[in-house]
């Protein structure tokens, strides 16, 4: 993989895994080797925080020419799925990351998991308890009291034999009989009081199919196959930092290699839900058209709205990683995709409220075609040519017909550029039988053309428009923060986060595009001027182009760090 597709192509900044990585290259403590890995669970879609740790252990696999493995850490057959196995590889790679051939799955390490099971009951460190999960709960005790040990704990070795292989051939029903580790029911620990190593769960498991009616959990799975990976920087969420003595357990007692696991803390971003289970009940009861809705912080749902992979990529670079829990603003992450695509996407003028205007001085039925610069940031992109026709729509919201004093748009008497096109005069204001204004009649200066001035004279304002002739009529899509309040997941008694959904989060307008934006194509993005930036949908048909609006022009993050 490229070097430069790490993040914003500067020097990598340090934190505090680097600096332990850094540390362990020094001593040599892993010949030199950095190996990550980005171990999704394939039980529903990406999100932004995933893109966090994918960006951090792709980025560090890079910077340090390492290796990053991908690894579905599938284990519980019974909520997971091909279609997310499926879209979390296309999540990834669009990122701009590759695993190359090392894409593992951990119901490959099935076979050798039972073993070391075995291994376990062998040496007296694991058995098979027939109490019932509701007991294991009770019997587990709490942060204040100690557990209390299963009357099944002190099975011989012969008998749990036995029992895990009968479990294992499916005489045991689900949830009948557990094997379990060994370890302390006193721990202060909850982890280490004897935790689960192996259920039965008859599923059909989305790859080994019916071979096994028992399978492996999480915590024994997840640290078993990091070690068979010999991934060298295991590096989770803080929630995981109390499963660690766990996992050093597991494989001290199998005498097996040991990664060092670095926990740092997980993405939380305001106004937005980053759970999987709440994720996956938005879309299971409709709240959203489905995973990659634009309006979820999913990453497919983030491409559709319009967000780039730069982006993306620099949001991560931004946010750091640390070892306390934070939040981080929406705002950041916008204002990411507006630098990025102030950048790099072209401008087309289009009116999303519109109002007529009839140019009197010009010739009925002439067109006149004006040069609009496609990327003022952006040499490269050249220029268009603009419609310029006698009847134009503007945006309502630039004329006044009684403008206060700071108002420097269109009203009665006032001359105005549009944008490429000419300078116009307000001469009279057509209103309907309810008084409503719907119609500027305007002369224009045919010395403006380009929207220069002919003779020295200044306008105060700049105004975007489109010809009403050539106007392509467009969905637009705009949208608002799925939830109401910065924390959704906070929720008062007998209310739940779907309560602080925003009821006013997506509509639909017809907006009036320029001709050139049947140029486009589904992911096509634009600033639309003066208005913000915009990215054709894939609902797009031959008749009807479909827009997203990704992001308004207005960028609130700055205004935020200047407070
Ligand atoms: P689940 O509750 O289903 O386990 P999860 O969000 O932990 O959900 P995983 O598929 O287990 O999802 O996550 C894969 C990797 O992404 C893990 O290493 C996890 O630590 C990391 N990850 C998940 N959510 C975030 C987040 N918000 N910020 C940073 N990393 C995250
Ligand atoms: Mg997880």
């Amino acid at each position: 993989m490229a070097q430069e597709l790490n993040a914003t192509e500067n020097k990598p900044v340090s934190n505090f895994i680097r600096t332990i990585i850094d540390k362990d290259l020094e001593t040599n403590k892993y010949e030199g080797r950095v190996h990550t890995r980005f171990p999704p669970e394939p039980n529903g879609y990406l999100h932004i925080g995933h893109a966090k740790s994918i960006c951090l252990n792709f980025g560090i696999s890079i910077d340090y020419k390492g290796l990053c493995n991908l690894r579905f850490d599938d284990t519980n057959p019974v909520k997971e799925d091909v279609e997310y196995v499926d879209s979390i590889q296309e999540d990834v790679r669009w990122l701009g990351f590759d695993w190359d051939n090392r894409m593992y799955y951990a119901s490959d390490y099935f076979d050798q998991l039972f073993e070391h099971a075995i291994t376990l009951i062998k040496k007296g460190k694991a058995y098979v308890d027939d109490l019932t999960a509701e007991e294991i709960r009770q019997y587990r005790g709490t942060l204040k009291e100690p557990g209390k040990e299963s009357p099944y704990r002190n099975r011989s070795v012969e008998e749990n034999l036995q029992l895990f292989m009968d479990m294992k051939e499916g005489v045991y029903e689900d949830g009948s009989k557990v094997l379990r580790a060994k370890i302390d029911m006193a721990s202060p620990n909850l982890n280490m009081r004897d935790p689960v190593v192996y259920r039965i769960k008859k599923a059909h498991h989305h790859r080994t199919g019916d071979k096994w009616c028992i399978y492996p959990m999480y915590d024994f799975t997840h640290c078993v196959s990091d070690s068979i990976e010999t991934i060298t920087h295991s590096l989770c969420t803080l929630e995981f930092e109390d499963h660690r003595p766990l996992y050093d357990w597991f494989l001290i007692e199998l005498d097996l290699y040991r990664p060092q696991q670095i926990e740092f803390a997980r993405l939380n971003l305001s106004y937005t839900v980053l759970s999987k289970r709440k994720l996956l009940q938005l879309v299971q009861e409709k709240h959203v058209s489905g995973w990659d809705d634009p309006r979820m912080p999913t990453i497919s749902g983030i491409r559709r709205r319009g967000y780039t992979p730069e982006s993306i990529r620099v949001f991560a670079d931004k946010i750091g990683v640390a070892k306390a829990d934070s939040v981080v603003d929406l705002a950041l992450l916008e204002s990411c995709i507006r630098e990025d695509l102030n950048k790099s996407a072209n401008r087309i003028m289009g009116v999303l409220d519109p109002l007529k205007v009839t140019i009197t001085n010009f010739p009925d039925n002439e067109t006149v075609w004006v040069d609009a610069v496609n990327n003022p940031e952006d040499e490269t992109a050249g220029t268009r040519l603009v419609p310029f026709t006698k009847e134009l729509y503007i945006e309502k919201e630039d004329f006044m017909e009684n403008p206060p004093k700071k108002f420097f748009r269109l009203s009665p008497g006032t001359e105005v550029r549009l944008r490429y096109g000419f300078f116009i005069t307000c001469n009279e204001v057509v209103k309907d039988e309810n008084g409503e204004v719907i119609e500027l009649k305007c002369s224009y200066d045919p010395a403006s053309k380009g929207g220069n001035s002919p003779d020295g004279r200044k306008v105060k304002a700049t105004l975007h428009w489109v010809s009403a002739e050539h106007a392509v009529p467009c969905k637009v899509r705009l949208y608002d923060n799925l939830f109401m309040v910065e924390n959704p997941n906070k929720v008062e008694e007998g209310k739940t986060f779907l309560d602080n959904i925003n009821p006013d989060s997506l509509s639909e307008i017809t907006g009036f595009l320029e001709p050139s934006v049947k140029e486009g194509k589904v992911g096509s993005k634009y600033q639309f001027e003066r208005l913000g930036y915009f990215a054709i949908d894939k609902d797009t048909t031959d008749e009807t182009i479909v827009f997203n609006r990704t992001v308004t022009l207005k960028d609130t993050w700055k205004k935020i760090q200047n407070r």
